[in-house]
């Protein structure tokens, strides 16, 4: 465990936290560097680091014998921050993320990333190949949509976000998308996370609605294992009792992603919840906890949306959720 006390920290505080770890038995040493105090101790599974992380005057607590080493903070304490063109996720600014769920046709996916261009928005989530629950739902335009994609960033300069669902498709989505996204049900998919890895593209890793902190960060893990460095995270919501709502969004693993891992976090409020009306809330929310971004499906006309119609808002609800949510970033000192 590496225990970095902040800066000037008083040396009572420093003092105290040496008490604690001769009280657990632990052996330590004890670093100077400048103004800065770092603590080294051994670790076991029975001693809980979070015992230190509240105490006066620590900065933060590295772990090491966590299993995964590429995802987890280092003790430089750096962020990392995915850049796409002129836009980067993971810094001061909080990135948005929208459009529809699923390329419909060429007249639809322009109308929505158009309007969406009109009201400063970068980055178009837009769907090409769907993984649906039922086979008899619409699956997506499949190559026809990235061909869409393509033809939309040489007319407008806008940046895409499409999920893959096959490895063997990567060179096409190397071709056209600018960040490649891994869906919630291949968070698993260890062949695809491993071939994202070997990619120059950036990556959007989905939660899976059962996968724990540990787990999704694994797959992180593995994704970096290829050298690839620059993957977004993104809660999207879990399976609970609840009866209300498509899923759970689970707000607490924003922070706690935060004290463990310098990756980015983002929240998708819109299938955390299923429901068009939990939108504006549950993202306001997700900026408050920390959250570096948001990735929402809109439509000019969400009840004609071929899929995830419930949950997808109009546009004037999404000029509706940026007006709000500037006003918690800035709360927060960051930028929207
Ligand atoms: C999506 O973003 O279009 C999607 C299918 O989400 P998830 O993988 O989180 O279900
Ligand atoms: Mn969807």
């Amino acid at each position: 465990m590496i225990i970095v006390m902040s800066k000037n920290a008083a040396n009572k505080q420093v003092e105290n936290v040496l008490m604690v770890i001769q009280k657990l038995g632990l052996e330590f040493s004890v670093l100077k560097n400048n103004d800065k105090t770092v603590i080294l101790t051994q670790q076991s599974y029975d001693i809980n680091s979070d015992i230190f992380k509240s105490m006066p005057d620590v900065e933060y607590v590295v772990t090491i014998n966590e299993d995964y080493k590429l995802v987890y903070k280092n003790v430089n304490n750096l962020e990392t921050i995915v850049k796409i063109g002129d836009v980067s996720i993971g810094a001061k600014d909080i990135a948005i993320i929208a459009g529809p769920c699923s390329i419909e046709s060429r007249e639809q996916f322009f109308k929505i990333a158009l309007t969406l261009k009109n009201l400063g928005i970068k980055l178009i989530r837009a769907g090409a190949f769907k993984f649906r629950t039922s086979p008899y739902t619409f699956q997506g335009l499949g190559y026809k949509g990235l061909d869409l994609i393509e033809e939309l960033k040489a007319e407008t300069g806008l940046f895409v976000v499409s999920e893959i669902l096959d490895y063997h498709d990567l060179p096409y989505f190397e071709k056209v998308v600018d960040i490649i996204q891994i869906g919630a049900r291949n968070m698993h998919n260890i062949n695809l996370l491993r071939a994202v890895g070997e990619s120059s593209k950036p990556v959007l890793l989905k939660r899976s609605y059962s996968a724990t902190l540990r787990e999704f960060l694994f797959s992180a893990e593995y994704i970096l294992m290829g050298g690839n460095k620059n993957v977004i995270l993104c809660e999207r919501g879990i399976r609970t009792y609840t009866d209300y709502s498509r899923n759970t969004l689970d707000i607490s693993i924003i922070p706690a992603i935060k004290q463990r891992s310098h990756l980015p976090i983002i929240v998708d409020p819109s299938h955390a919840t299923g429901k068009r009306d939990l939108i504006i809330p549950t993202s306001l929310a997700a900026i408050a906890a920390g959250a570096d971004g948001l990735m929402v499906e809109v439509h000019y006309q969400p009840e004609l949306a071929y899929s995830d119609s419930e949950q997808t808002i109009r546009l004037e609800q999404f000029e509706d959720l940026i007006k709000q949510a500037k006003r918690v970033a800035l709360a927060l000192e960051r930028n929207l």
